[in-house]
């Protein structure tokens, strides 16, 4: 076996140790005699791993009594039309657009109503994060929605906006659980497992009570509505449970390591590796505002399209997989999730500043 360097942006590396007790647990969970896989959702032992996972993710988020978890399906895209199907009542809604996720959001909902973008840093390839301390909210909208860590151009919201009393929603998929965050300042925090938390399958929404009810667009199916999924606990219909299962062993893993405050001094660390070495570098450069750079998704570039592409296969080579940037961005991009060992980033800048010697 060899498990190499994955920088993969998502479906991305997982923790060594998760994926050791599932092997070991592969054939038969607990006494159960069967696999995860093979129970049923209905089942004791599968209740308990949801609600453990439930729990401990409430312990690592300081989520308040005032706010469900749930479990869903459909990937990040979903959420895109669930939230304004759930929340656009005055059929508008506000959007600050800081690149690629929060654009597609945007679109999205634009079939459900208004989508007004009341901020963007699209004049410079979302390459910063805009004033959010003073905006022109409308007076109708029925949430403001951002994308806190964009993960293909490598900005992350530090100071979230004011809303003006309108209800935060967050996209926070490719930060979850990367750092603490206070939850109580979001009408709903959802994100996608794929990239920091589990494997592909599962959205996590953390939504607030007031904001789960009937009072939804007309025509949502039953499965797109929260309070369907909240009154049922996440088990209204078959939940992606294998998937929960290696989540909640995540949740595991992370509480040992200390909880999310141990884990964003470890994500810095790593983060500051590299930012320190392209800061200092010659022919590497990164993309994006020194204050508005993600400690997760970190994009950078030669300038050169043919020493990108020679950089990228010369690493994949030396076993640093997935560094080639999204194509809107190009060149580079290290995925530096909380599974990502120091080592990782510390091969990848060895690697580099050898690649920089030789050119
Ligand atoms: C990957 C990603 C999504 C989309 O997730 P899918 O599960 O592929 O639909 C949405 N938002 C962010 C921030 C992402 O990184």
């Amino acid at each position: 076996m060899s498990r190499v360097y994955n920088f993969s942006a998502g479906p991305a590396v997982l923790p060594e140790e998760v994926l050791r007790t599932a092997q070991a647990e592969m054939l038969e969970y607990g006494n159960s005699g069967m696999s995860v896989m093979e129970m049923s959702h209905r089942s004791k032992d599968f209740e308990e791993i949801l609600f453990t996972a439930e729990k401990d993710l409430r312990t690592l988020m300081g989520i308040p009594e005032n706010y469900r978890v749930l479990f869903l399906q459909g990937g990040g895209c979903t959420q895109f039309a669930m939230i304004p199907m759930n929340l656009m009542r005055h059929k508008s809604a506000d959007y600050i657009v800081t690149g690629q996720w929060s654009k597609k959001a945007a679109q999205e909902a634009k079939i459900f109503g208004k989508a007004n973008v009341i901020a963007t840093s699209e004049d410079r390839n979302y390459s910063y994060i805009p004033d959010l301390s003073d905006l022109n909210v409308t007076p109708d909208a029925d949430y403001v929605y951002i994308c806190q860590n964009e993960t293909v151009h490598g900005t992350t919201i530090r100071t979230l906006p004011n809303t003006k009393g309108k209800t935060l929603v967050a996209d926070v998929s490719s930060m979850f659980l990367s750092e603490p965050v206070d939850v109580s300042k979001y009408g709903i925090i959802w994100g996608g497992v794929q990239k920091n938390v589990g494997p592909a399958g599962v959205t996590i929404v953390i939504i607030r009570d007031d904001l789960i009810t009937d009072d939804v667009l007309p025509f949502t199916p039953t499965m797109m509505k929260y309070k369907t999924h909240a009154d049922s606990k996440s088990l209204y219909n078959t939940p992606p449970c294998y998937n929960i299962y290696i989540c909640g062993l995540v949740f595991k893993w992370l509480l040992k390591l200390g909880g999310t405050e141990a884990m964003h001094k470890i994500n810095m660390a790593k983060a500051q590796l590299l930012y320190d070495y392209l800061d200092g570098s010659k022919i590497f450069h990164g993309t994006v505002e020194k204050k508005d750079r993600s400690l997760m998704n970190v994009p950078f570039v030669t300038g050169s399209k043919e020493l990108d592409a020679e950089f990228v296969a010369e690493a994949e080579k030396a076993g640093l997989r997935n560094i080639k940037g999204h194509r809107s961005v190009g060149g580079m991009r290290a995925s530096l999730y909380n599974a990502m060992p120091i080592e990782g980033v510390k091969a990848l800048v060895d690697f580099m500043a050898d690649f920089e010697g030789r050119h």
